[in-house]
């Protein structure tokens, strides 16, 4: 058998490489914890991916005390030296299982602190740093505590991810019912109205107009390092589709500053002192409002891909590391920031049935492209946004400065598209 040490990777979808190369770099074997039912862009390949040594089927939604049950089976047979997982909706899940099987990891408290926007609300705004005026509703008919709010508002699932649901509403007299609809969506899509949902419930809050930004932070024994802080557009909604994410943004000193104390400050309230963030914030004026902070390596390990593109520290081998309990290699040298890294969200276009996919094939023969992640295909069906069903792909791109990874943005703006029956 081998003697690397055995780390369980939950819900990581196999054609999302950086956390089982990120594994393999950092020495560990993988048990990959999948679902019983893939979906089709989570199917397992015949061959598996780098590090994983085996692959379990677990429940972990559906019947949690079940799949508890079957780690610490796992665990007295071969036992694992860590957890970690890159989707949000997992995290507090992950945090429970580390807990009890006696394993280091985030605290229960700060995994739901990071998940339930509610919270994340409440504890950002009790530790003074800067928040938008909000309500928390627990059902669709406590519409009217948002009504005091200065329009716009935008609405969104507490629990929710990948925009889903997340509405601007701009008229006090379309409030009502925008948030009755995006109740059903999270009816459909989150189980609101049955025992199996999580964070149950909407936030409204005030709509930010400015700049988007995403910063992706390490910790080690309570120390938060911010390594990258990358551009994300200006979206206005309706409804919030990601689309361009670029690093190092061009920031003024009073934005960089703004955005590194909020990030920094929220690490405290939220009690994340070791392990990857992905967070993302946006500028009304000069000031950073934080809209969530992942507990781990965002866009399911793409955030790797900007660390290490922007600074050359391996990002998703770190976390694995840190999630072990050792000090992660790159610690003892200060974050430099030499390179430029990019990522671009294929764009849904529409929705039905897929035709075909345009673009990627020659976006992938340009040397500044190191890799291109297709995800759905001719005959998947997409929804119409606010709904989600899964990005079709991802260019993931490095350039010698962000003037020019715009400009290639801008390309693929015009070269690459989906296109519906
Ligand atoms: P999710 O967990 O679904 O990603 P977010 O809170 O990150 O939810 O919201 C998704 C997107 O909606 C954000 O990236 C941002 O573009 C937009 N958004 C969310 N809240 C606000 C806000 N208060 N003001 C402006 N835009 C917002
Ligand atoms: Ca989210
Ligand atoms: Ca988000
Ligand atoms: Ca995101």
């Amino acid at each position: 058998m081998s003697d690397r040490p055995l780390v369980a990777l939950v819900y990581q979808r196999p054609g999302m490489p950086w956390m089982f190369e990120g594994a393999e770099r950092a020495g560990v074997d993988v048990v990959l914890i999948h679902r019983p039912d893939p979906r089709p862009d989570e199917a397992l390949p015949a061959e598996l991916p780098p590090a994983v040594v085996r692959a379990l089927p677990l429940d972990i939604f559906g019947d949690e005390a079940g799949s508890l049950a079957a780690l610490e089976e796992l665990h007295r047979e071969r036992p694992l030296a860590a957890l970690v997982t890159a989707l949000d909706v997992a995290v507090p899940f992950t945090a429970k299982a580390a807990r009890s099987l006696g394993l280091p990891g985030l605290s229960e408290d700060a995994s739901v602190a990071v998940r339930d926007k509610r919270e994340m609300r409440r504890r950002i705004e009790k530790a003074g740093l800067n928040t938008p005026a909000y309500a928390a509703l627990s059902s669709p008919e406590e519409w009217k505590l948002a009504a005091d709010l200065d329009f716009p508002v935008v609405v969104k699932p507490a629990g929710g991810f990948t925009s889903l649901g997340v509405t601007r509403v701009d008229s006090r007299d379309d409030l009502e019912d925008a948030v009755s609809s995006v109740w059903e969506v999270c009816s459909r899509h989150l189980g609101y109205g049955k025992d199996s949902a999580a964070f149950e419930g909407l936030v409204v809050e005030e709509y930010l107009d400015g700049d988007e930004y995403c910063v992706e932070s390490l910790s080690y024994g309570g120390e938060t390092r911010i390594h990258t802080i990358g551009y994300k557009g200006r979206p206005e909604g309706p409804y919030f589709e990601e689309t361009v994410y670029r690093a190092p943004a061009p920031l003024t000193p009073a934005v960089e500053r703004s955005i590194t104390e909020q990030v920094t400050a929220a690490h405290r309230a939220l009690g994340v002192t070791d392990g990857p963030t992905h967070a993302e914030l946006r500028l009304r004026g000069d000031k950073a409002y934080l809209l969530e902070m992942g507990a781990r390596v965002g866009a399911s390990g793409g955030s790797h891909h900007i660390v290490e593109s922007v600074t050359g520290v391996d990002f998703a081998g770190e976390t694995f590391r840190i999630a072990m309990g050792r000090e992660p290699v790159s610690w003892s040298r200060p974050v430099v920031r030499p390179g430029v890294g990019a990522m671009y969200f294929v764009p849904v276009g529409g929705s039905g049935r897929i035709a075909d996919i345009e673009g990627l094939t020659e976006a992938a023969d340009d040397p500044r492209v190191d890799r291109v992640i297709q995800l759905l295909h001719p005959g998947d069906r997409v929804l119409p946004y606010p709904e989600y069903s899964g990005y079709p792909g991802f260019v993931l791109s490095h350039h010698g400065d962000y003037p020019d990874a715009e400009r290639f943005h801008q390309g693929l703006d015009a070269s690459v598209s989906v296109t519906y029956e």
